[in-house]
């Protein structure tokens, strides 16, 4: 099969072989699960339990609200502890809302749950059954997968490409996920395809992955409409619009989706969680993670209970060996560094990595040399040196003008840039500034909008009370002219 190749990208080192080799592993149930009620894009979930509640394995916890949200469901069976305000797994350190959960030892599933024939089902009910779930991107862009398979309705999906490039250092979960459970990620493919009626599917392995390539190669033997495509290993491959580009030669237009241009990605991990929902009726409810970095004792992939902390998982995997310089929850390109070790592992936890002091750069950043290497690093062709000079002046508006939107924040500038300048820290804060910015001139305007409602309501009372005032003073000159009538 033909494929195409992106511009820029890099080769980092894979430090996979710590975890490729080893077998998932399943972690026992914690005493405690802290679950957030928004673990994905879009609004948070509502809270459907109370403190005291007992809950069974799959039950509903909370449900979502809006028309892009996910709703969550216990991991296990055991008692509702508390719903609080708690620590997010966030560099920000803020809090979000949190359902903690003192487990029991029976991991009781609800007795209602069913299987379903996905073959039965139409599109819309195939995406219903999945939105019921609670499944998001399980690559870590954690957008509720419902809306994303309502949305390939409306545009017409010609193609559908499932993700396992997983080219992010350290990471092997989906790699593990592949290998041992094959059958099942393709049982959800199938049902995607259903879903999204398009003509074909492609999976597309980086070629550094053998095993997983000749397991789900296996595994679709008998789908004419499924084909397993090995591309190369080059970072970001995992970055939707790159992936795409390599297998159909096709560029996302700037601001736009892949179903724009008749084209849909979900992730291995994605397909997965749809196959337990559709098929045993399972809503997403834990997920397989790599435990990784020069500071585990035991690094491996493990399949975690949604809701544990990194501190349980951790300690699962043999405890650290020193005190990470760096823990990151992904991969150390695009992860994000937690406040803590007692933040929970989230649907869109594809990794907790403990980088030693030896993994981690402290070079101190110096004055750019202007060698142009971000730029011939950068996989979307923009200018990071330019986008960075305007956002340390202030001027973000400018680094907009250079592409900043457009920028999927892969840090292959930074990775690249002799002068240690983070520039993909720069761009992150510059979006993350932008978006509050918007929020704020949202909010100014939905009060200014309030404000005048308010105006004209008062002004239409008012002018109501004077229409009934003169209505009643015509009605009472009316009949006093009848009475002095009658007194004639
Ligand atoms: S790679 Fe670094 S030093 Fe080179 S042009 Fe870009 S920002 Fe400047
Ligand atoms: S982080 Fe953004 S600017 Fe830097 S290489 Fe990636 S896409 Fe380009």
């Amino acid at each position: 099969m033909k494929l195409f190749r992106f511009r820029g990208g890099i080769h980092p080192e894979g430090h996979k072989l710590a975890t490729t080799a080893k077998p998932i592993a399943v972690m026992p149930m914690p005493k405690y699960l802290y679950v957030p009620l928004q673990q994905h894009i879009g609004a948070p979930a509502e809270s459907e339990v109370k403190i005291g509640d007992q809950v069974a394995k799959g039950q509903l916890l909370a449900h979502s609200q809006g028309m892009v949200s996910a709703p969550v469901h216990a991991p296990t069976s055991g008692i509702v502890n508390n719903i609080s305000e708690m620590t997010a797994p966030h560099p920000s350190g803020l809090s979000v809302r949190m359902i903690t959960l003192e487990t029991n030892s029976e991991d009781q599933w609800l007795n209602s749950i069913t299987s379903t024939d996905p073959l039965r089902l139409t599109a819309e009910e195939v995406a219903a059954h999945v939105g019921a779930a609670g499944i998001v991107g399980m690559g870590g862009a954690t957008f509720p997968s419902a809306v994303k398979l309502k949305l390939s309705l409306r545009h017409k999906i010609k193609q559908l490409i499932i993700n396992g490039g997983e080219c992010e250092p350290y990471l092997t979960c989906d790699d593990r996920l592949m290998q041992e459970r094959s059958d099942q990620v393709v049982d959800g493919v199938r049902i995607i395809l259903r879903a999204v009626q398009a003509e074909k599917a492609l999976i597309a392995i980086e070629n550094n992955k053998p095993e997983a390539i000749a397991a789900m190669q296996k595994s679709c033997g008998h789908y004419a409409d499924i084909t397993v495509v090995s591309v190369p290993a080059r970072y970001p491959m995992g970055s939707e619009k790159h992936l795409i580009q390599t297998v159909t030669g096709l560029e996302v237009p700037a601001g736009g989706l892949g179903a724009d241009i008749g084209v849909l990605v979900h992730n291995v991990g994605t397909a997965y969680a749809i196959h337990q929902a559709i098929r045993h009726g399972r809503p997403l409810v834990s997920r397989v993670v790599t435990v990784g970095g020069g500071a585990i004792q035991e690094p491996q992939n493990v399949e975690v209970p949604i809701g544990a902390s990194l501190r349980d998982v951790i300690e699962f995997c043999g405890g650290l060996k020193e005190t990470p310089a760096r823990l990151l929850m992904g991969g150390p390109m695009m992860g994000q560094v937690m406040p803590s070790m007692q933040v929970p592992v989230v649907k869109g936890t594809s990794g907790i990595i403990a980088l030693s002091e030896q993994e981690v750069s402290h070079q101190a950043a110096t004055p750019c040399i202007r060698c142009g290497s971000c730029v011939d690093a950068c996989p979307c062709g923009l200018l990071p040196l330019t986008m960075a000079a305007h956002i340390r002046s202030n001027k973000l508006e400018g680094a907009v003008d250079f592409g900043l939107i457009d920028c999927v924040a892969c840090g292959c500038c930074s990775y690249v840039c002799p002068a240690h300048i983070p520039l993909v820290q720069y761009f992150n804060y510059a979006k993350g500034e932008l978006a509050a910015r918007q929020q704020r001139k949202h909010k100014t305007e939905e009060t200014r909008k309030l404000a005048e409602l308010r105006q004209q309501r008062i002004a239409k009372e008012k002018e109501a009370k004077r229409l009934a005032a003169e209505k009643r003073r015509t009605e009472k000159a009316k009949r006093e002219t009848a009475t002095q009538h009658d007194d004639d």
